[in-house]
């Protein structure tokens, strides 16, 4: 058993993150990326034993074509293909069905199908993952494992997860709040629990994932109990091209009075918002962090974005009751933007949340640490490794079973 490891599939709308992790010896065996799907930039990049390889495709490919190559390819050529004893799905949406991670059957797959509705950019795509990777590994077939991002927002109580819709919108049609991340929440949440040495469940923490997608998360006790993303991901935080928290009259007003189509108004908010709007130059943090006080368009955009944070952090203080064990900073920007993590902090001394900068300098490029100072409130930033997390799962069901 020990060099058995499972296999990592993450598809998004037009891409596709892959592990091999060998999950005993918490050891990422191979890991890769494919991107640019529907231009000539495609390429598919992996790591396997430190050595970096590359294959360009100056064509267009999709979730099939990939999946082929990686599982006959390059698991071929690396040797991994014959450990390979489960596939473990990154599933977006779950719906209300799913409280944990599940081995994939007939009607799971049609559960996932059921939440497409809400994920329309990633379920159906994840099915094609899940149907391509059962096709090219057949005697896999009863070893597939969904891990999904709501699961671990099912706890969260009807307090946070109504909206104050007519109550047959939830009743009748299941509109509430499902939040994202939650398989980087979880993993995040457990790491500090046991960095800072106190029981799971006894842990109160806020935990932001920043990422190209941003979400906030509020756990107390170990348990999601509030998230910033709702029936999708363009609620909260405002984002790298998602605009976050609007007026919804917003949308009547583009639709009624400046006679946009509702897919286009769709399109604004999800693609042409957040960092990306307000700058009108990029929604990539190393650049805007970089240039903050040379233009203001990204000075302001960053306020914003620093606006927004620190008042959901505080938000949600008041949710732990009695303690905040820890604040979590996570994802590609919490991880490594010192900025933000200065700016957002210097708001938050009301709650006894104080930064040391010398600390904050420091831990970055995937370092894990402190960056409080010794009257503080703890802050820990963590690389998140959502990757681990679902082979964690993927492997303690497969092997359960
Ligand atoms: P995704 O949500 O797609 O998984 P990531 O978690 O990788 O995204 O985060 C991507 C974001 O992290 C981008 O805005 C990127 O600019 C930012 N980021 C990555 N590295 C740095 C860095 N060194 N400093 C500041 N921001 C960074």
């Amino acid at each position: 058993m020990i060099n058995k490891s499972v296999l990592v599939i993450n598809c998004g709308s037009s891409s596709l993150k892959f592990s091999v992790i060998n999950v005993l010896k918490k050891k990422i065996l191979l890991s890769g990326l494919s991107e640019n799907f529907e231009n000539k930039n495609a390429y598919i990049k992996w790591t396997f034993n430190s050595q970096k390889e590359k294959k360009n495709f100056y064509s267009k490919i999709d979730h099939k074509i990939i999946l082929k190559y990686l599982i006959n390819k390059i698991l071929q050529k690396t040797l991994l293909y014959n450990n390979i004893i489960a596939v473990g799905h990154r599933i977006v949406h779950g719906g209300e069905k799913f409280t944990e991670s599940v081995i994939i059957t007939k009607k799971v797959i049609e559960a996932i199908k059921k939440a497409s509705i809400f994920a329309p950019l990633h379920n159906p795509i994840q099915l094609i993952g899940i149907s391509e990777s059962i096709k090219i590994l057949p005697h896999l077939k009863n070893k597939q494992v969904a891990v999904f991002d709501t699961s671990f927002h099912q706890t969260i109580p009807e307090t946070s997860y109504l909206y104050a819709l007519p109550i047959k919108f939830y009743e009748k049609y299941k509109i509430r709040r499902y939040g994202a991340h939650g398989t980087s929440h979880k993993y995040v949440s457990k790491m500090a629990s046991k960095i800072l040495n106190i029981p799971l469940d006894k842990f109160n923490c806020i935990s932001c994932h920043l990422g190209n997608g941003s979400s906030i998360t509020a756990i107390k006790n170990g348990k999601s109990i509030d998230t910033s993303m709702g029936l999708t991901p363009l609620e909260g935080l405002v984002m790298g091209t998602r605009c976050g928290n609007i007026d919804p009259a917003i949308i009547f007003y583009m639709f009624n009075k400046l006679n946009i189509k509702i897919d286009k108004i769709n399109k604004i908010l999800t693609e042409k918002s957040g960092m990306l709007g307000l700058t009108h130059i990029t929604s990539d943090f190393r650049y805007l962090e970089n240039n903050y006080l040379n233009d203001f368009r990204i000075k302001r955009a960053v306020d914003i974005f620093i606006h927004s944070l620190s008042k959901y952090i505080a938000s949600y203080s008041i949710l732990m009751e009695n303690k905040i064990n820890a604040i979590i900073f996570t994802g590609g920007i919490g991880e490594n933007s010192v900025l933000i993590r200065e700016k957002t902090i210097e708001k938050l001394k009301i709650l006894n949340i104080f930064i040391n900068h010398k600390l904050n300098n420091k831990i970055k490029f995937g370092k894990i640490g402190l960056i409080n100072t010794n009257n503080s409130v703890p802050i820990l930033v963590i690389p998140t490794n959502e990757e681990l997390m679902i082979a964690n799962d993927t492997f303690n069901i497969i092997i359960k079973k």
